[in-house]
């Protein structure tokens, strides 16, 4: 059996105390973290970017198959992707908790644990945040802020007729593990002895459970000497995100079927479970890829960045996009988007 030290224990100043003393600050740019009645923060002249999510429990993760500690690391990469997404660099993060007391001082420590990673990981500090108690199960509001020399900033409504329409990585594979994850719970609550079968999954699961942000991606294009012409990360399927620059830069795009990156195990899933790779790829969310345009001018560069696919390119057909199918056939790309409400 676990220990189980109550938060009460603790009272709000030991916990935040104990938060305080996990963390070391690596950025200079961090004049005043946790402590006083605000962070402070110096920006050398640089733009300040920021961005906030707001996580609660039920809505957006599931504690049952999504461990603390995987939540905290997942919580500061989806924003971190957003500052990623701006072509900027993090460099700092305030966390906010909401917390019923059904959470004991070790299930905070093992969601901090996830935090520090991501903040190991991407060289972000944590400076600050709010502490409450919730009737509401497990609130998570993470705020990340930024910097990026202001003619680097790269935003959605900037796409031009004629750029190259590319992705990172691959996508769809963060759907499938939520639709593995989903069926094994069922599978759990059925009989909880049952062990879960995910090993031929991991990667999918993986893709779900901690998501990267693609900071490797903008040092990438940053080394090849490439400043995309917009830009945004693809947290609710890439046809969401791309009629999005879409909308925003008055332009069309088309992508290729046969050019989208979907890894085998999508596609093996997908076969398993009667889901199509492509829909998961197109419609399913979460990968956290970064879906960007690049000048034609910048073809041979953008050739050679790795881990990069050129899927299509921008046309002048007004906030329409369509994907063509190896068939031949052309599809209008259509976004349900994620009913929030
Ligand atoms: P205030 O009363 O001014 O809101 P708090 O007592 O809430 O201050 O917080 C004291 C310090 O601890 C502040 O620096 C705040 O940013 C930080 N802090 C509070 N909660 C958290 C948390 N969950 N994670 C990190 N820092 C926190
Ligand atoms: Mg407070």
């Amino acid at each position: 059996m676990q220990t189980r030290t109550e938060l009460s224990t603790l009272g709000e100043f030991g916990l935040i105390n104990r938060i305080d003393s996990q963390f070391k600050m690596v950025n200079k740019e961090t004049i005043k973290g946790i402590g006083d009645d605000a962070a402070v923060v110096n920006t050398d002249g640089k733009e300040l970017v920021v961005s906030t999510d707001l996580l609660m429990e039920g809505i957006h993760f599931d504690l049952t198959y999504c461990p603390l500690k995987h939540l905290g690391f997942k919580a500061v990469a989806v924003n971190v992707s957003d500052i990623a997404a701006m072509n900027a660099i993090p460099k700092q993060i305030t966390v906010s908790l909401g917390l019923s007391n059904r959470f004991s001082v070790e299930a905070i420590d093992e969601l901090y644990e996830g935090i520090k990673l991501a903040c190991d990981e991407y060289q972000v500090d944590l400076i600050g945040g709010d502490t409450s108690s919730s009737r509401a199960g497990l609130v998570i509001s993470i705020t990340v802020l930024g910097v990026a020399e202001k003619e680097n900033i790269v935003y959605r409504n900037t796409a031009k007729v004629g750029d190259l329409v590319c992705v990172s990585g691959d996508l769809g594979a963060a759907y499938m593990g939520l639709q593995v994850l989903e069926r094994e719970k069922q599978v759990y609550l059925s009989n909880p002895d049952m062990q879960p079968e995910l090993n031929d999954k991991d990667y999918a699961v993986q893709r779900q459970l901690k998501p990267v942000a693609r900071m490797d991606v903008i040092h990438s294009l940053r080394d090849a000497g490439i400043l995309p012409t917009s830009m945004i990360d693809v947290s609710d399927g890439l046809a969401a995100e791309l009629l999005h620059i879409c909308k925003k830069s008055g332009v069309g795009a088309v992508i290729f079927e046969d050019k989208m990156p979907i890894d085998d195990q999508t596609y093996l899933i997908g076969t398993e479970l009667s889901l199509s790779p492509m829909t998961a790829a197109l419609n399913g969310g979460e990968d956290y890829e970064l879906l960007f345009t690049v000048s034609q001018a910048d073809y041979e560069k953008i050739k050679v960045v790795s881990d990069i696919s050129m899927i299509g390119y921008i046309t002048n057909e007004v906030k329409n996009a369509h994907i063509m199918m190896k068939s031949g056939s052309l599809i209008p790309l259509t976004s349900p988007g994620y009913e929030h409400f």
